[in-house]
């Protein structure tokens, strides 16, 4: 179906679905209290993997994790919508509109506290929510992959409803994604069909990448700690700085949610099963490998160790943070100084300071940080290590689509770009 506000997608991405959704389950198979990698894998077995891995029927009937997952859900998207909250509007759209958001997850986050430490209290610290998570990981990982299945079965099928009110073209056409249109049904389910669904003001997609994802991935890797503590009465150094690290990171996040309207997931990608999926299961139930493996295999970092992973974490922040930021103060005019190439657009490209090391310098000091969490259960094995290297393999592919966009978009002034800053994301490397 295509239209003047909805042209049909002819550019296919990805090439079919990859192995993410194998990964989630094999990854979290690998890492349980009765059986986890050794070393090179030098105890890996297939059948302990296989023998992990129950019927369809035991997940969709086992009722305690559905009520958990669907409460931890619901809830959060009942407090997005209650919690009060600064009101902003996102980017222009296609028929001229911008939606509204509201930017409240200091309030969310301070809720959830709050939440934790009166459980906390009225349990003696035995948290027993903290305790079912830990216990029920593997199995909850799989019924959040049915979850994430049946949304994006929901915001599929609704994509074909009209709006209830009318678009800025005054009529009632939903925005397509422009990926997400090519009329082969598992093709736009998988990439995401609309835009930016919506259950009245909850925006589905913005919701599901900054709350129930995000949030969970913090409170698996504190049920670890949580359980390491209940067993042995102290707190492991390792996994006290996985924690503190991954939830530095997680609040930087959640304190410049703003930043997220202006991200290419949120203006330009439609939310299908590739990103429900990403964001409920994959970033919390892969995210929080280190964590998971510490609690099964735990070590006590050495002064040495220590200064090395922080000594990571703190260089890849602040390049992330000073390239974000700068590029955030130059749009808004505020570093005219700086070296810079018009475009035809009225926009400029930025091609000074942490812009003349590389194009997404960014990228790299993400990269860097995430290094760091990896080094967290040091050299136990190389399993741990996936995370920087689904990262990076992440963070290519951005680029290649960044480029791609940036390239048709700016045509010649990117090219001019592109001679004055070669590298892509490591300086001198890459
Ligand atoms: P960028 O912040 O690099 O933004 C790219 C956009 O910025 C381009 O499309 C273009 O937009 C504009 N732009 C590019 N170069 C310049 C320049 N030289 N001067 C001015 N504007 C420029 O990328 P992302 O939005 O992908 O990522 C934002 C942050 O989020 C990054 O730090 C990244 O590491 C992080 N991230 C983290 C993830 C995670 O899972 N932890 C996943 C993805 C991202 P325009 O069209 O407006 O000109």
């Amino acid at each position: 179906m295509a239209s003047k506000l909805n042209p049909k997608t002819k550019n296919i991405e990805f090439g079919g679905a990859p192995g993410a959704l194998a990964i989630s389950i094999v990854l979290n198979q690998m890492v349980r209290p009765d059986y986890f990698i050794k070393g090179w894998f030098s105890n890996f077995e297939f059948a302990q993997l296989w023998n992990g891995i129950k019927s369809s029927r035991y997940y969709f009937t086992r009722y305690d994790l559905w009520t958990y997952y669907t409460a931890w859900h619901l809830g959060l998207a009942a407090l997005a919508t209650i919690l009060p909250g600064k009101k902003m509007n996102g980017v222009e759209l296609r028929d001229g509109t911008s939606l509204p958001y509201k930017i409240n997850g200091i309030a969310m986050s301070a809720a959830l506290f709050l939440i934790l430490a009166v459980r906390w209290q009225l349990t003696q610290g035995q948290l027993p929510e903290l305790q079912f998570l830990y216990d029920n990981h593997v199995d909850l990982c799989i019924v959040t992959i049915l979850y994430a299945f049946l949304l994006s079965v929901y915001v599929y099928v609704t994509s074909f409803f009209p709006l209830l009110g009318k678009n800025g073209h005054n009529t009632k056409e939903r925005i397509l994604a422009l990926g997400g249109n090519t009329g082969n049904p598992i093709y736009d389910w998988f990439i995401g069909r609309e835009l930016n669904p919506r259950l009245g003001p909850l925006d589905i997609k913005l919701f599901c990448e900054l709350r129930p994802g995000m949030l969970l991935w913090l409170l698996i890797n504190l049920s670890c700690l949580h359980h390491q503590y209940l067993k042995t009465g102290e707190l492991n150094n390792a996994l006290l700085v996985v924690n503190l690290l991954q939830g530095f990171y997680i609040f930087d996040g959640i304190l410049n949610e703003e930043g997220c309207l202006t991200m290419m997931d949120i203006t330009t990608d439609g939310f299908g099963y590739m990103l429900a999926f990403g964001d409920l299961s994959l970033v919390p139930f892969t995210y929080s490998l280190q964590a998971r493996y510490l609690s099964v295999s735990p070590i006590t970092l050495t002064n040495y160790q220590l200064a090395t992973i922080f000594g990571f974490m703190v260089t890849g922040f602040y390049i992330f943070h000073k390239s974000n930021m700068q590029k955030s103060l130059f749009r808004q005019g505020k570093l005219p100084h700086l070296n810079s190439i018009a475009t035809k657009r009225g926009t400029k490209l930025l091609c000074d300071g942490w812009w003349a090391k590389s194009q997404h310098i960014n990228y790299f000091g993400d990269w860097l940080i995430s290094l760091s969490w990896c080094l967290t259960t040091w050299f136990q094995t190389p399993l741990t290590y996936y995370y920087s290297l689904y990262f990076a393999t992440l963070l290519l592919h951005r680029q290649s689509r960044d480029e791609h966009k940036c390239r048709e978009k700016y045509q010649e002034s990117w090219e001019e770009y592109e001679r004055n800053v070669p590298y892509k994301i490591v300086p001198y490397i890459y």
